[in-house]
């Protein structure tokens, strides 16, 4: 029996596709088919996509701002709008939108149980608007509520935000988009923003070029993002006409 050298006693089973040392069965790690020891398997170089999970983990995600940026306005209507409701049917809708939108902003908190008070404020809601119009049909209004709240449990972001568990595959994706050559997106929000600054985009343009030049989808981790560097030299290409277009027509 060949003995793995960290852990005396236990038998070696294989060796690491990083470092070649022997490993032994408690403290293998296997990533995207590959075996490694216990120290090369927790490398940020190694699970580069469970760094990529720690980067992102526990920070709010778009449709936890979108739903408190959201629910801030509707719930401000609602309560501004109730006392003065006539009928029934739009003191049931301003009650309803009421009810999600203060289920909604509690997704901010990252805690669980908000995206259960969410889920919870959807048959509410459909509830309320049901019973003051007296249509089974007024429950449809809460559609929306239902798959934001659907939505709650199967953005990949939001999951993240929650820190809960995401498949290698779907976390791959993500990684592609978000984590993946961020000078890429860096370039094109800058290109956007040449839009309304002139001289911007000559950095913008730079900075595409650089993102371009970078891609490389052999790497560890891939760097990849191609459609979002072309994306950011086209525009800034498009902003620098623009503005070269309204000095030139200011000047003659
Ligand atoms: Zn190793
Ligand atoms: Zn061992």
């Amino acid at each position: 029996m060949t003995e793995c050298p960290v852990h005396p006693g236990a038998a070696a089973i294989g060796t690491c596709a990083r470092c070649g040392r022997f490993y032994c069965a408690p403290e293998l790690i296997l990533l995207d088919e590959k075996s490694y020891c216990g120290e090369c398997g927790v490398r940020d170089d190694v699970d580069w996509l469970g760094k990529h999970y720690r980067n992102f983990e526990g920070r709010r995600s778009g449709l936890a701002w979108f739903l408190l940026l959201l629910g801030i306005p509707v719930a401000a209507i609602s309560v501004a709008a109730l006392p003065s409701t006539e009928t029934g049917g739009e003191r049931g809708l301003f009650v309803g939108l009421l009810v999600m939108s203060v289920g909604g902003m509690t997704v901010m908190s990252g805690q669980a149980w908000s995206r259960l008070v969410l889920l919870g404020t959807i048959p509410l809601a459909a509830a309320s608007f049901v019973a003051g119009t007296g249509s089974p049909w007024a429950a449809f209004i809460a559609v929306p509520g239902l798959m934001l709240s659907i939505s709650t449990w199967t953005d990949v972001r939001t999951k993240l935000f929650f820190r809960r568990p995401v498949e290698r595959v779907e976390l791959r994706k993500h990684f592609a988009r978000e984590g993946s050559n961020p000078m890429a997106i860096r370039a094109s929000r800058l290109a956007l923003l040449s839009l309304f600054l002139p001289g911007l985009s000559v950095l913008s343009l730079s900075m595409g070029v650089m993102a371009l030049a970078r891609i490389d989808s052999k790497a560890v981790p891939p760097v990849g993002n191609l459609s979002v560097a072309l994306g950011a030299i086209i525009f800034s290409l498009v902003s620098s006409l623009i503005w070269l277009g309204a000095f030139f027509g200011i000047s003659v």
